[in-house]
């Protein structure tokens, strides 16, 4: 059994939970260690931890996921322990296993535990042992027939996993025979491409089900917690969007049954550390495991916010052999805390990954609200690693508090630079339905209710935008009481302003007064009148005879603003480097939406394609991307081969219309 201090500790991650865990080692007085990818090389986590050390390229097995390397450092360094964080290594027995074999405690359970739980058939039948409740299914099947079988045993809809299968892989729900035989061959796939093995097993498919996990910690001593529940429902192809804790619309005594099973399959695998069981709650109240996760989860902090304890904490403290800090007694959970995951995503184009340079980010520090973040002004987010950024989080004494303050929060959080998912968190947090409660198949049926369209410009964002820009043409001069170059003695001055929202041109003429300006625009019908001084990236002004402020941000001649918690993004066209505008193709050329690697080309030259048809897949950021035909014709030319990387606006099929 371990018992030693952790001095210092390698942190083989980065990112957020890099930056999270630094955090943690910081107030317990640890010395940190970071590794790093070359494409990391002014990320967050390297500046934060007290060394850091490049790995290797952007390549993972090169960098975050090479044992060796890992090793190499820790040894150098002298570390006692190396924390995982989640995802990367986190889940990986063989790294367990050489931590140990080097003297370096893991943050995280035994090579054994990992193991047991790693492949989802074989940790159910652990679990069934344990008279753990499971989804009704039917283990190991591999032919069509079995399958079949199978389906018709349980009846339809029924699920088909992947064994080995994590992140939303593998998984197709099948409703009829009819679709076995492609569902089958297509999680296959999936599988084999992603986990190297292609077992599947067959589970009933819970309609309208919830996902509710139970955080557990169990001690080296044998002791066990739970540290409550939380609700994970709000998915997107089978991933967390946004997580709460207490879920509500359970009895309590439903919620002690799952805490109780959730011990149970602790004690079954002699756990040790924070673990996650992860359950599927059925309309109907019953629940089933579904997987249990051998790490700290992306969600940790809601359960952090209503417990008031340290989770990274508590690891480093069972880690180090102590016994659990608090007994079940002493663990409570006190009022509501909401995470909203953001990821450089553009839900108008499918949630399709974004690359790009994050010039600024606005953000409000208020109290209940914290952010968890591994993102700084200046980076630039790449191809190579998962697409979330931060985490936005809030506790509220009540549900309907934490609800407004996240959204108080998201409203004054924005990132300019990359197109993100942060509006349609926005209307997903303060819709009817999350408010009523959603179950796990609710965001992929309503997608597009979310789905934000550019908000409208108002009289009072035009003029603002037109002080702004105004107002920062000569920086020395902060107010209009001190602008000098636009007055004439004894005559108001006039200008013409020529400004771009939405790709539209608007033309606003502007007269300037003794002390503001007056605006004439052919998008309104009267003349309106604004005044008001900037500083710091603040614009205070008075409008229709109050007085507000707003924050903005201004690069060559691109604003963005705040307001009313909607993001303007307004083009001064007279004075915009055009260079740095998006290049319009042609029609017929076919241009790659992001950089990634071909996956799959389903067309061949000559082919006919009918608008919308799948043409080739991309693979960036962990996920696959399909690129359609945007409209019908014939395939003239494939510029690229699979397995190929291409650029962000590569040409990657030419055709000819028919
Ligand atoms: P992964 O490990 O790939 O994330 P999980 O087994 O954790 O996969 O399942 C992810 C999500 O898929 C669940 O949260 C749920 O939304 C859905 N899901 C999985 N199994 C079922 C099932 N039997 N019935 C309904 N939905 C399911």
């Amino acid at each position: 059994m371990i018992n030693s201090t952790i001095n210092t500790l390698l942190i083989a991650n980065r990112g957020e939970i890099a930056c999270r865990i630094i955090k943690t080692c910081k107030r317990l007085n640890i010395r940190t260690i970071a590794v790093y990818a070359t494409p990391d090389i002014h990320a967050l986590h390297v500046k934060e931890a007290d060394v850091a050390y490049c790995i290797g390229s952007e390549k993972l097995q090169d960098s975050y996921l090479n044992i060796e390397k890992i090793i190499t450092i820790a040894k150098k360094e002298q570390v006692d322990a190396i924390h995982p964080g989640y995802g990367f290594l986190s889940e990986n027995a063989l790294f367990s296993e050489r931590c140990k074999a080097e003297n370096i405690i893991f943050i995280g359970p035994s090579a054994q535990s990992i193991r047991a739980m790693a492949v989802k058939d074989e940790a159910k039948k652990i679990m069934e042992a344990a008279k753990v409740p499971t989804v009704p299914g039917k283990l190991d099947v591999q032919s069509v027939a079995e399958i079949t079988e199978a389906c018709q045993n349980i009846g339809f809809p029924v699920i088909l996993k992947a064994a080995c299968g994590g992140g939303g892989k593998g998984m197709r729900i099948v409703f009829d025979s009819k679709e076995i035989e492609e569902a089958a061959r297509q999680a296959k796939q999936e599988s084999q491409n992603a986990f190297g093995n292609d077992s599947l097993f067959v589970e009933k498919y819970l309609i309208n089900a919830r996902h509710i996990e139970v955080q557990i910690f169990r001690d080296s001593h044998g002791n066990c917690v739970h540290l409550f529940e939380r609700d994970c429902s709000n998915q997107r192809r089978h991933q967390k969007v946004i997580e709460e804790t207490p879920a509500i619309h359970l009895s309590q005594a439903l919620k002690e049954q799952m805490y109780q099973s959730a011990i149970q399959a602790a004690h079954a695998i002699d756990y040790t550390g924070a673990g996650t069981i992860e359950f599927l709650v059925s309309q109907d109240h019953h629940f089933y495991f579904m997987e249990m996760n051998t790490r700290l989860q992306v969600e940790h902090p809601v359960t952090e916010m209503t417990t008031g304890l340290d989770l990274v904490e508590w690891q480093i403290k069972v880690a180090q052999g102590e016994a659990l800090p608090l007994q079940q007694k002493n663990i409570k959970q006190i009022g509501h805390a909401i995470e909203a995951r953001i990821y450089s995503e553009d839900p108008e184009q499918h949630f399709l990954p974004q690359t790009g340079k994050i010039k600024h980010l606005f953000y409000k520090d208020s109290q209940n609200v914290r952010l968890d973040s591994g993102i700084q002004r200046g980076d630039s987010i790449g191809i190579y690693f998962d697409p979330l950024l931060c985490k936005l989080i809030a506790w509220g004494e009540n549900r309907d508090k934490a609800i407004h303050l996240l959204a108080d929060a998201l409203d004054h959080f924005k990132i300019i630079g990359i197109k993100n998912n942060i509006s349609f968190l926005q209307s997903l947090l303060l819709s009817h339905a999350f408010a009523e409660g959603l179950d796990v198949q609710h965001l992929e049926r309503n997608l597009s209710q979310y789905l934000c369209a550019a908000p409208t410009l108002s009289k009072e964002v035009l003029a603002a935008a037109c002080l702004v820009f105004i107002l920062n043409r000569n920086t020395a001069d902060n107010t209009l009481w001190d602008k000098k170059n636009a007055f004439r003695i004894n005559l108001k001055a006039q200008e013409m302003l020529l400004l771009e929202y939405q790709s539209q041109s608007i033309a606003i003429q502007i007269t300037h007064t003794q002390t503001s300006l007056e605006l004439s625009c052919p998008l309104f019908e009267s003349i309106f009148e604004i005044s008001g001084t900037v500083d710091d990236n603040i614009l205070s002004y008075q409008f229709e005879n109050s007085w507000r402020s707003i924050s903005y941000f201004i690069e060559n001649a691109q604003l963005s603003l705040i307001h009313q918690g909607h993001l303007y993004q307004l083009n001064d066209l007279a004075h915009i480097d055009h260079s740095t505008k998006t290049e319009q193709h042609d029609g017929n050329i076919i241009i790659s939406p992001m950089p990634g690697m071909i996956t799959k080309i389903w067309k061949k030259i000559g082919d006919s394609v009918n608008k919308g048809e799948k043409l080739l897949a991309l693979e960036a950021m962990k996920m696959e991307h399909t690129v359609a035909a945007p409209k019908s014709g014939k395939i003239k030319n494939i510029h690229f081969n699979m397995g190929d990387q291409v650029i962000e606006g590569s040409e990657l099929i030419e055709y000819d219309n028919i």
